[in-house]
């Protein structure tokens, strides 16, 4: 005779099984995540939507270093921090000068008396040639990006602290000087950065940072693919690809006509797992920090070329790099060892 509760117990125990196994290599947008992206995407990172929770539309000036257009988007930011975050971010202003310029590194932390942190960084200068050049990509984009998260962040970590490991803290990086002044050079380029990776060497943050995010030349139209570059990074590269993964099945993949930028198989750059894409985060993986570079290969056309502005910026991309940096942050926040 047939036991009819042995085969619910044992039909429970597989579902059960069957759970975990998928859970763990399966990521999932959380319903409510969903809600908060519908809510506020195309109020804060709309291209076109003007209103006053534009984080995109500002940063739509020159850039250059000491300039007053400069000057506007640091406070922008700051003003931003001050208004809209429900929980105390340290601000930390790094100031310099350096071949006749003045620049200033901008650095807010989230918990600071953490003792791990992963670091989001983008840069905010933009080159001073060609003349006008607003760098769309290269980084309004990515700048904007990291507001949004910012105050995505803030909010789980407000309404959602149980889920949040107390030992963990995120630092947002806005760098500027990333770019040459005449040509790119050990000395013309990466001002802020090399500065920072340096002042934070002596003040032992260096030893702090579990994961440096670089995100660089993202949001422009047309499809991109971003390899994994480096072995210290490619644990959390593989976790990005997976929250991509889940993404493309989101109606927000449906934007990006479901075309999968990250590729964990493709292991060119990681076997050489070397420096070859000089950015803001060599200074930081010279010290032995793990890096996450989110950068495509090739570039995008536009790059370094006065093309590289808000028309050739794309509303789906931008919208897949906030939902994926979001995700990937309040990840590494509630599981930081995974
Ligand atoms: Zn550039």
């Amino acid at each position: 005779m047939v036991n009819n509760r042995n085969i619910l117990v044992n039909w429970i125990l597989c579902c059960i099984f069957l759970r975990t196994a998928w859970g763990s290599s399966k990521y999932e947008i959380d319903e409510f995540n969903l809600k908060y992206y519908n809510l506020t995407l195309d109020k804060e990172l709309s291209l076109v939507n003007k209103n006053e929770d534009n984080v995109l539309l500002p940063f739509n000036i020159t850039r250059v270093p000491g300039t007053k257009e400069s000057l506007f988007i640091q406070s922008y930011i700051q003003k931003y921090y001050n208004n809209t975050m429900e929980n105390d971010w340290d601000l930390e202003i790094d100031q310099f000068e350096a071949s006749g310029y003045n620049f200033t590194n901008i650095v807010y932390t989230l918990n600071p008396d953490a003792k791990r942190f992963v670091v989001l960084s983008a840069h905010y200068d933009s080159k001073l040639e060609p003349k006008g050049f607003i760098g769309g990509m290269d980084s309004a984009a990515p700048c904007a990006i990291l507001l949004y998260v910012s105050r995505f962040i803030d909010q789980v970590y407000s309404q959602d602290k149980l889920n949040i490991d107390g030992e963990m803290g995120v630092k947002i990086v806005f760098f500027d000087g990333e770019e040459a002044f005449k040509e790119w050079s050990d000395t013309d380029s990466l001002y802020g950065s090399r500065h920072l990776a340096k002042k934070w060497a002596q003040e032992g943050v260096i030893e702090q940072i579990e994961t440096f995010v670089l995100l660089d030349l993202i949001g422009s139209e047309g499809n991109h693919t971003i390899p994994t570059y480096y072995r210290k990074g490619h644990k959390q590269y593989r976790l990005l690809n997976d929250i991509e993964d889940a993404f493309l099945q989101t109606v927000y993949g449906e934007q990006t006509k479901k075309h999968k930028e990250l590729n964990k198989r493709e292991r060119g750059f990681l076997s050489m797992n070397q420096l070859l894409i000089d950015d803001d985060h060599a200074p930081f993986w010279r010290q032995g920090v793990p890096v996450l570079h989110l950068i495509p290969n090739p570039f995008p056309p536009v790059w370094h070329t006065i093309d590289d502005d808000f028309h050739h910026l794309d509303q789906g991309n931008i919208n897949k790099w906030a939902i994926l940096m979001c995700e990937y942050l309040q990840t590494r926040m509630a599981f930081p060892n995974e």
